[in-house]
């Protein structure tokens, strides 16, 4: 990074506060990261010979309305308008879903440009977009931007146009000549200039193909660094304890473990016991007994006389497993703590007091875990739950509280080994492949939309019962605005169909963190019966009562995400049911649906999911366990990940890398991450 990249937007011409404001809303707040902000899709304006494009295909058409449109109400709130246009020398009809007010701007004869997708058999457009006006002269490609109000996709592409403008020529390579030349990679200002203004697709490609193995790079160099701190400490934490009064806590535990439980801890407590350090992922299913296992490791280490902390990434999270853990831990003498954000004042003096003490053998929070100031006195045991939820630094930070604790990340989403392995660094992996007996499983039905109020009267049925429910609604990134709305609508639905019987909630991304919480704790309350929200709705939360989830327009997830989803109920004794709603086109829609209803196996979801995805198809990296990156797709760009882990491990075990001019780039990106301590490496 350098001076230039580092400057406040507002170094940009014609950036003021308030845009810089807007900008910072997405996470923007330096000319580099807006350089940085990719486009998630383009645009096509290249038109095609009608006949020559594909079924199902993405196509622009730009032609005369032909007959004026007609407009079908259908359910509560979903409409159809439709209209002939005349394209060249083709009659097509043109489709626009949920959008009545265009009816009154289309005129006949009008020029307009549709963008959308192609029915070759009903020679019908179903647009997602319309212009009014010609197609853009230029066979340009446009991106488009993921933003949120006031800012639009046109200022957007206008300040990356300033910005460019003005401070392309600044833009530092942080990859050495070599490297570039090795793989034919073009250099990062001319990868920016086509990531932001493609002039064809080949272009577009060459620059993520470039972008994306900087960031991997970058990556596996951080992990290959933190694997060299990690090894250079002579040894880890060696755990002694009593395996009586070990046993004698397992025998006391409300149920019988599970084989897959008994292995799992089997595994923790000889990396516990032996001086190397533990870095083990646990991978387990929802709802397969994790929070116990973490409970024995945790026990086990108290008893050898050290600290345990458990990191996770919300408040409701933390206080439900100190809570989980405290009944576990009713009969034994191990103290427990909770420190989240909200844990202030006095309270939080003494807990920070006593973790320094020593007199807390067990620590549950948040990432308040891992601020300046909590100090423990012998940390030697650090867990994260739903781990792909902090970066590889907050682990870092909180691992360093200690001297070389023993790691164990747990997370609920099945990864391929090899992909966890390249994905995370060489860690051992464990897996929890069984339920606990007697577990009922979730009874998964697939319904159409039409069918909605019968939705209603069986989650009705439930409310009776004194249960409650989630309904879900997606969150599509393209226009987040949209999205809202849909749960918002969803939500006045309700409100008004259950009306003076029912209370329902309203959760989504536009809340503030404070809303988010007091609407979660609610719910988990039973204060709010049934909570609308969209994907915001936090993994791993755990409320027992919930026996039915519904995820309207369920074609839009993937399948990890619908089981994650899924995974929300099911928690308690009674019998639950998750309904997805869904109406999908496409025989792969109707193939994902099937196997939700049928299978309920995580692991082999993942795979099918895996199958079903098509290259490019983004769908569920988001929620897959595995980091999240700016350009690359772990899954999809797994090749280049490998080639990137290669690279980097060659490049820290190289003293060139850490002395050449040739390096300064990649090594001022390390240690800007705050990983890089020069003291420790050298
Ligand atoms: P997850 O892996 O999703 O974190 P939890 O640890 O929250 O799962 O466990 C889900 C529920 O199953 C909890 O109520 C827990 O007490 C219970 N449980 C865990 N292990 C067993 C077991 N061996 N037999 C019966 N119930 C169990
Ligand atoms: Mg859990």
């Amino acid at each position: 990074m350098n001076e230039a990249m580092q400057q406040p937007v507002t170094a940009v011409k014609g950036i003021g506060e308030e845009t810089a404001a807007a900008l910072a809303d997405i996470g923007i707040a330096t000319v580099g990261e807006l350089l940085a902000y990719a486009p998630y899709r383009y645009d096509d304006y290249e038109q095609k010979d009608l006949a020559a494009v594909r079924h199902e295909e993405k196509v622009t058409v730009e032609g005369k309305v032909y007959s004026a449109p007609l407009l079908t109400y259908y359910g509560k709130k979903k409409s159809r308008l439709s209209f002939r246009m005349l394209a060249d020398r083709y009659l097509i009809t043109v489709v626009c879903f949920n959008r009545p007010y265009l009816k009154e701007k289309i005129a006949l004869n009008e020029t307009v440009t549709v963008i959308g997708k192609w029915d070759r058999h009903r020679q019908t457009i179903n647009a997602y977009e319309l212009r009014f006006g010609p197609a853009p002269e230029t066979t340009g490609i446009e991106p488009v931007y993921s933003v949120r109000s006031p800012l639009t996709v046109k200022t957007m592409r206008r300040l990356m146009k300033a910005a460019f403008e003005q401070f392309g020529e600044h833009i530092p390579d942080p990859l050495p000549p070599a490297l570039r030349r090795a793989y034919r990679l073009v250099d990062k200002q001319e990868a920016l200039r086509a990531l932001h203004f493609p002039r064809t697709r080949e272009e577009l490609h060459q620059a993520r193909r470039r972008l994306i193995y900087e960031e991997f790079l970058l990556y596996q160099l951080k992990m290959q660094a933190l694997r060299r701190l990690m090894r250079d400490e002579r040894r880890g934490v060696v755990h002694s304890f009593s395996e009586e009064r070990l046993s004698s806590f397992l025998s006391g535990l409300p149920f019988v473990l599970t084989n897959a439980q008994r292995r799992v801890i089997g595994e923790i407590l000889a990396d516990m016991r032996s001086p190397r350090q533990m870095n083990r992922l646990l991978q387990g299913d929802v709802g397969s007994g994790k929070t116990v296992v973490a409970a024995v490791a945790l026990y086990a280490a108290a008893l050898s006389g050290f600290q345990g902390a458990l990191m996770v990434p919300t408040e409701i999270l933390a206080e439900q497993h100190a809570r989980s853990l405290a009944e576990l831990f009713a009969d034994t003498d191990v103290t427990i703590a909770l420190l989240t954000s909200s844990v202030k004042g006095k309270q939080r003096k003494a807990v920070l007091a006593e973790l320094e003490e020593g007199t807390i053998d067990i620590v549950v929070g948040t990432h308040a875990l891992i601020q300046e100031g909590v100090q423990f006195r012998r940390l030697g045991l650090v867990i994260t739950d739903e781990q792909h939820r902090f970066g590889v630094e907050q682990r870092r930070v909180l691992r360093e509280k200690g001297h070389a604790p023993d790691v164990l990340m747990m997370t609920a989403t099945p990864i391929p080994r090899t992909l966890a392995i390249t994905a995370f660094g060489d860690m051992d992996v464990s897996v929890l492949d069984e339920m606990p007996a007697g577990r009922k499983k979730v009874e998964t039905y697939w319904v159409k939309h039409h069918q909605f109020s019968r939705v209603l009267d069986f989650i009705e049925k439930e409310l009776r019962r004194g249960h409650q429910a989630y309904v879900i609604c997606p969150l599509i990134e393209e226009s987040d605005k949209l999205d809202v709305q849909n749960a918002i609508d969803v939500h006045s639905q309700l409100v008004h169909y259950y009306r003076g019987k029912y209370e329902i909630g309203l959760m989504h991304g536009r809340l503030s963190a404070d809303e988010k919480e007091r609407v979660m704790r609610a719910f988990s309350e039973n204060r709010i019966h049934v909570l609308v929200s969209t994907t915001v709705v936090e993994v791993g939360v755990n409320v027992p009562n919930a026996t039915v989830m519904v995820i309207y327009d369920a074609e839009r997830f993937g399948l990890a995400q619908l089981h994650q989803l899924r995974g929300r109920v099911g928690r308690g004794d009674a019998q639950s049911y998750c309904i997805l709603i869904a109406d999908p086109k496409s025989e792969v829609g109707k193939e994902r649906m099937r196997i939700m209803t049928e299978t309920a196996d995580g692991f082999v979801l993942a795979e099918k999911d895996l199958e079903l995805r098509g290259p490019g198809d983004f769908f569920g990296t988001k929620q897959s366990g595995l980091p999240e990156f700016r350009y690359g797709d772990p899954v999809h760009d797994y090749r280049i990940l490998e080639v990137a882990r290669r690279d980097a491990a060659k490049l820290v075990s190289s003293a060139a890398f850490w002395r050449d001019e040739a390096y300064a780039g990649l090594r001022a990106e390390l240690e800007a991450s705050g990983i890089l301590d020069g003291e420790k490496l050298d």
